[in-house]
């Protein structure tokens, strides 16, 4: 039944629901490489998603090649006669770069490549499938679930794909046996009517926030801002009516300070808990570089324009906004923070 509800959401022909997002990644990557294939991926991506891809698949004889994903031409240019997926995240974690999914759809479609789409930030707000994705995966973990309570994954894809995930021979859904808990997709059918409500909400209030944010002089990157590299690009891929999403990142340049930030917002303020995930009713606050984030090499780290003092915020439902905004304000002047954009 869930898997018919998200094919439903996401205009596929079918689905798969998988026991994590992580999961998903894996079974729909093995099913589409073999020994020796070829993986184009964006550089900013989940530090999971990372070592996958960058540690544990070379083990298997399946490399893969990092570009920016802004540029498709660095992609084109990546482009062997192995290559087999394209893959990236629309909204990048943490960084939030914007995946241009069209122009990256048409070479993927033009070179005979699988195109997928990681959608975990922002569901409802975009549909990559509609865009020409292959195939989209969430993990529902997050935002389609809601309430932090339980691990889950998705895969929107052909009929002819998820048959091939299932297949009792070489399935790699049905044989690796990430089979969800049934009880969870009970309770994640119980919560998918209000996640539009729930995207929108999320949406407001973090772009108030960045707003805020923005006019205080604090660093901060939201794809919403006018200041945001791709705010055009994303404004062309939008569903109209849910807003950017709700994560937003302030770099606080060191990961001292960082931290002295989270501190006060959680400790002093209420403002939200330091925490690692994100699509909770209440914030989430993280450091990324040091944890979700932490798999990736210091280097790739600062290639993927990821600083070792970033903040991202996962903005929740709770409390009234004014509050909040005060509880913001007040942390952003005790950390030092206010008129550090460059
Ligand atoms: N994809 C993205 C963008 C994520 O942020 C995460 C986890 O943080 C995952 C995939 C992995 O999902 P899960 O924790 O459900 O395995």
């Amino acid at each position: 039944m869930l898997a018919r509800y998200l094919a439903a959401m996401e205009g596929t022909e079918s689905a798969q629901v998988t026991a994590s997002g992580m999961s998903a990644i894996a079974c729909t990557l093995l099913q589409l490489c073999r020994q020796g294939d070829h993986i184009i991926a964006s550089d900013t991506i989940y530090g999971g998603t990372h070592a996958l891809l960058h540690d544990l698949l070379p083990e298997m004889g399946i490399s893969t090649t990092f570009v920016d994903p802004a540029h498709p031409d660095q992609f084109q240019a990546a482009i062997t006669d192995r290559t087999k997926v394209m893959f990236v995240e629309t909204v990048g974690n943490p960084t939030l770069k914007v995946a241009p999914l069209e122009a990256l759809s048409e070479l993927s479609r033009r070179s005979g490549l699988t195109f997928v789409v990681d959608n975990t930030f922002t569901p409802i707000l975009i549909s990559p499938a509609q865009l020409g994705a292959d195939v989209v995966i969430y993990s529902m973990t997050k935002f389609i679930n809601g309430a932090s309570d339980l691990l889950a994954g998705a895969i929107c894809a052909t009929r002819d794909f998820i048959y091939q995930l299932k297949d009792l021979h070489n399935g790699r859904v049905m044989l690796f046996g990430p089979t969800v808990d049934p009880r969870v997709s009970f309770d994640i059918i119980q919560r998918l009517p209000h996640l539009p409500l729930r995207m929108r909400e999320h949406s407001r209030r973090a772009m108030v926030m960045a707003t805020h944010l923005e006019q205080m002089g604090v660093p901060v990157t939201y794809p919403g801002l006018a200041s945001h590299p791709q705010h055009t690009l994303i404004n062309e891929i939008l569903n109209v009516g849910y807003g950017y999403g709700g994560m937003l990142t302030v770099d606080c340049a060191t990961r001292r300070k960082a931290e002295h930030f989270m501190t006060l917002l959680q400790n002093e303020e209420a403002f939200g808990y330091i925490a690692v995930s994100l699509g909770y009713f209440d914030t989430l606050m993280s450091c990324s570089s040091s944890s979700t984030s932490s798999e990736i090499p210091p280097e790739d780290q600062s290639k993927m324009g990821l600083s070792p003092g970033l903040v991202r915020m996962a903005v929740g439902l709770t409390g009234s906004l004014q509050e909040r905004i005060r509880q913001l304000e007040r942390a952003v002047q005790n950390a030092g923070l206010i008129g550090q954009a460059s």
